[in-house]
């Protein structure tokens, strides 16, 4: 049987006397997957490189196998372990129009109380994530999808998709113009290249699928992030970290912090890469990234995606936790189901009509609430790798840490910083880049002479 796997193809044009790709040349399908992709948060991110076994930079494998291997018991409720390893976009029902879909973001169902007699008492009441704790104290696990309807809501997702036949030339470098042979003809002469004949064009079919030796659109966009210098700045902020440096090169070699802390780095995985590089952008100086800024700023022209609207909007899905030190991230409302009893025959007309509308439960509190908690992981003290990788503190012991980082006792020293905005965003950057992220982003804090309470 023939293979069902949607493709797209793309022309290479290849210089044939270096031998390399001078840019590429395809059709909007192709750049609604690049704009797709830059809508995906970090943990799908890290989850297709992962899959397609591209080269990342960073550390955000790290970040996400420590949520992976954590168990349970480290977050508030199960849900929250499923939102950071799968976390969804707010565009996903936008992306399955897309004739090459990245997104790996699995459907959430709408669950009330397995408890028939309770959820008649309190029949409103839903989560997206099964096994959300219901005021009964019995689990939400009945799925109702089938029988609820939802509120017509107005269409947010413009400007996700460019709807026109359009070609597009892709340069090395991910500048993505809207291509007239004119555009052509001006980029091939500032390349110095004259003759056409020294031009080979190839075809080449991109899917999704792993190892398919096409184009390797993850690993074009991982190769394409590189470290600048960064900036110094502080504000205060209520979330402290306690890094252990190396005096001799203040590398940090671990960080000890409480809750708020990790919650802030497992926050990440659920910040689509768009905003990532929107605020590590637009914190000027701290960070600047490789070409694949030339690709967010090019495919915000062409698809003229309006940033205010969008932070207004939210960037998150509902429920999902909005970190304090990033203003700008925040969840979507949820939207407004209800149910209505057609299926129950004993029923008028009238009273198969009437709206019954849901109220949602914010999956990662314990408690039933029906508003947004902040908050992944249960209170607890953990122990950060410069790398990122994340451990209970209880499970962790200094000595064997310093033992495996090999150092001598007299050249370790510890400092407290604060976290607010401007350390976040650097902390954020350097996930995407630097190996040593908590050294590349947090160690010209700790410089200050002036010591935190932790
Ligand atoms: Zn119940």
């Amino acid at each position: 049987m023939a293979s069902q796997t949607p493709t797209i193809s793309i022309k290479l044009l290849i210089n044939l006397e270096s031998n390399t790709v001078l840019l590429a040349e395809a059709g909007s399908d192709f750049v609604n997957t690049l704009h797709s992709l830059l809508k995906l948060p970090l943990g799908n991110i890290a989850r297709l490189a992962d899959m397609h076994q591209c080269l990342q930079p960073g550390c955000l494998n790290n970040l996400y196998n420590s949520v992976e291997n954590l168990g349970l018991e480290i977050f508030r409720t199960k849900a929250c372990k499923h939102m950071l390893l799968y976390p969804r976009n707010v565009h996903d029902v936008e992306f399955k129009k897309l004739k090459l879909n990245m997104d790996l973001s699995v459907p959430t169902g709408c669950f009330v109380c397995g408890n028939v007699e309770c959820s008649e008492i309190f029949g409103g009441l839903f989560s997206y994530y099964k096994g959300t704790r219901c005021i009964c104290e019995w689990g939400a696990n009945r799925d109702i999808r089938q029988f609820i309807k939802i509120d017509a809501v107005k269409d947010e997702t413009e400007g996700v998709l460019y709807r026109g036949e359009s070609m597009f030339f892709i340069t090395d470098d991910l500048r993505v113009m809207q291509g007239s042979p004119d555009d052509l003809i001006q980029f091939l002469l500032n390349m110095g290249l004259k003759n056409v004949s020294r031009v080979e064009e190839k075809v080449v079919e991109i899917e999704r699928g792993i190892g398919s030796g096409t184009t390797p659109m993850l690993d074009e966009l991982f190769s394409t992030i590189a470290p600048k210098e960064k900036e110094s700045a502080e504000k205060d902020g209520k979330t402290r970290v306690k890094l252990m440096l190396r005096k001799s090169d203040r590398k940090v070699l671990y960080a000890e912090s409480s809750e708020d802390f990790v919650d802030l780095v497992f926050s990440f995985l659920t910040i689509p890469l768009e905003s990532v590089l929107e605020m590590v952008l637009v914190a000027k100086g701290s960070l600047t990234l490789g070409s694949i800024s030339n690709l967010f700023r090019d495919l915000n022209t062409i698809f003229s995606v309006s940033k205010q609207k969008n932070s207004q909007q939210g960037v998150l899905p509902p429920f999902y936790s909005c970190p304090k030190e990033f203003p700008n991230i925040c969840s979507r409302d949820p939207p407004k189901y209800y149910h209505v009893f057609t299926h129950y025959d004993h029923l008028t007309e009238g009273e198969k009509d009437t709206k019954i509308y849901l109220q949602p439960m914010d999956p990662k509190s314990p408690e039933r609430i029906p508003t947004n908690s902040s908050g992944y992981v249960e209170k607890n003290s953990f122990v950060v790798t410069d790398d990122l990788v994340v451990q209970p503190r209880s499970s962790v012991s200094s000595i064997s840490l310093l033992l495996e980082i090999g150092i001598q006792l007299d050249d370790v020293e510890s400092k407290v910083i604060s976290i607010g905005e401007v350390e976040a965003i650097a902390l954020l950057g350097a996930c995407l880049w630097s190996s040593s992220a908590l050294t590349a982003s947090l160690n010209s804090f700790a410089k200050k002479p002036k010591q935190e309470p932790l």
